[in-house]
């Protein structure tokens, strides 16, 4: 019998457990390395896309992401600044099916962490060395300890430490916004719509709301210029009072939901230009690590948990030394699709923030996005990795 793949994951986020997750169920013998003491995420919503609802229903998730999540549905919408309507949010794939929930990031990440066993997770290893041959992997941790396996996977977000054993050291691009997330309880904002994803846009600003844990809580996200640069991380803490002012003017409903913040947070906007390649010989780069993306389609979680599982699907086929060539095969199938939604979200961020002499020609892009949007939401990527195996055979 020929041994079982052994794989080690560098960094337990979404993508990260998402590619544990399924590697496992295909039978491979998989470590996942995360630097914090204990998995975890800072609060904020994340929308969840029928493009990778569909691959965690299938592998079982459904019950436990049905609990925590916030359906998203009919009655979405886009708004101009003042409250003028200008087109439906798409909710639904093209068969109709509704797979939208906004999440916790914690609840996403929770539901994550139950399902990959204990044994298969090691927190407190801060990966700082790698190296390979052409019979497998070692990874070296600040703590001392190191790993040996057939491959490693880059699941190290956008400052990724593996990245430039792959690619020479490039720096993330910053967007010029920054932006402000919180989370409300529902209860303090009873006539607020349920069940619904609604962003506003104004001149060089953009404000997001919708639900997430079970729609107990109202998550919103305020896109404003700035020039300072912060670390990609999103916990500084924001002046609720300052964010208010940034929409004063606005739509009344976004006043009135200014008017219930009591803490917020902001985040610094960052992408990287697309890679030319994520994969050397038994290293490869996954989520944010390979294509760092801006949020303006809602997408980064949503395509980090498609690598996962097109990954897992290309791999189950391989043993050691087929290993690389199948971590090609994976680079060919995501590379394009991930490099289209990177640059569809800086696109998207232009027609959010109105940088449009016509704001009807913006509205009539925004209108007609629908057919963009199902190609986000109609994509397989389980079937697609099946016939890019078909093809290399
Ligand atoms: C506030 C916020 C809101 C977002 N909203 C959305 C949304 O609505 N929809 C959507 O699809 N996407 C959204 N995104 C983007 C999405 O969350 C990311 O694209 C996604 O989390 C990427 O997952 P990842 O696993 O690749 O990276 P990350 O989530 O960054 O995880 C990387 C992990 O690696 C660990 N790590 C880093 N370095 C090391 C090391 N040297 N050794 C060991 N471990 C290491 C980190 O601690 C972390 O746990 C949002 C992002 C943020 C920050």
């Amino acid at each position: 019998m020929t041994q079982k793949l052994r794989v080690a994951v560098v960094g337990g986020g979404i993508g990260g457990m998402t590619a544990a997750i399924a590697m496992l169920r295909h039978g491979m013998d998989v470590q996942v390395y995360e630097q914090a003491p204990q998995l975890g995420e800072i609060g904020a919503g994340v929308l969840m896309t029928p493009n990778s609802l569909r691959l965690l229903e299938r592998m079982g998730l459904g019950d436990p992401l049905a609990k925590v999540g916030a359906p998203v549905g009919k009655g979405s919408q886009y708004y101009r600044m003042d409250g003028t309507p200008v087109a439906p949010i798409l909710t639904t794939d093209s068969s109709g099916w509704n797979g939208m929930y906004g999440m916790h990031r914690a609840d996403l990440l929770g539901v994550l962490a139950a399902t990959l066993p204990d044994e298969n997770i090691n927190v407190g290893h801060k990966c700082i060395g790698f190296e390979q041959d052409d019979k497998g992997i070692r990874l070296y941790f600040e703590n001392g300890a190191t790993a040996e396996a057939d491959i490693a996977i880059a699941a190290d977000g956008i400052q990724s430490v593996l990245q430039k054993h792959v690619v020479p050291p490039s720096r993330p691009v910053h967007s010029g916004s920054v932006a402000y997330r919180g989370l409300i309880p529902a209860e303090k904002l009873p006539s607020w719509p349920k069940g619904v994803s609604q962003l506003w846009m104004g001149e060089g600003k953009h404000f997001l709301v919708y639900p997430v844990r079970s729609g107990s809580l109202i998550n919103y996200v305020g896109f404003v210029p700035s020039d300072e640069r912060t670390k990609e991380s999103w916990s500084a803490p924001g002046d609720a009072a300052k964010l208010a002012e940034e929409f004063s003017g606005w739509d009344p409903r976004v006043r009135e939901l200014l008017a219930q913040v009591e803490t917020t947070y902001w985040w610094g906007l960052y992408d990287r230009e697309p890679l030319e390649k994520w994969t050397s010989g038994r290293l490869t780069l996954l989520g944010d690590a390979a294509h760092p993306m801006l949020p303006h389609l809602g997408q980064g979680a949503n395509q980090s948990i498609e690598d996962g599982i097109a990954l897992a699907a290309i791999l189950a086929a391989s043993d050691a030394e087929q290993a690389p060539a199948a971590l090609e095969t994976y680079e060919r199938l995501r590379r394009p699709r991930t490099t289209k939604v990177q640059l569809g979200a800086r696109d998207n961020g232009r027609r959010y923030d109105s940088e449009y002499q016509d704001l009807a020609t913006r509205d009539a892009e925004i209108a007609g996005s629908v057919s963009f949007r199902s190609w986000l939401y109609d994509h397989d990527v389980e079937a697609a990795a099946h016939q890019a195996m078909a093809g290399v055979k």
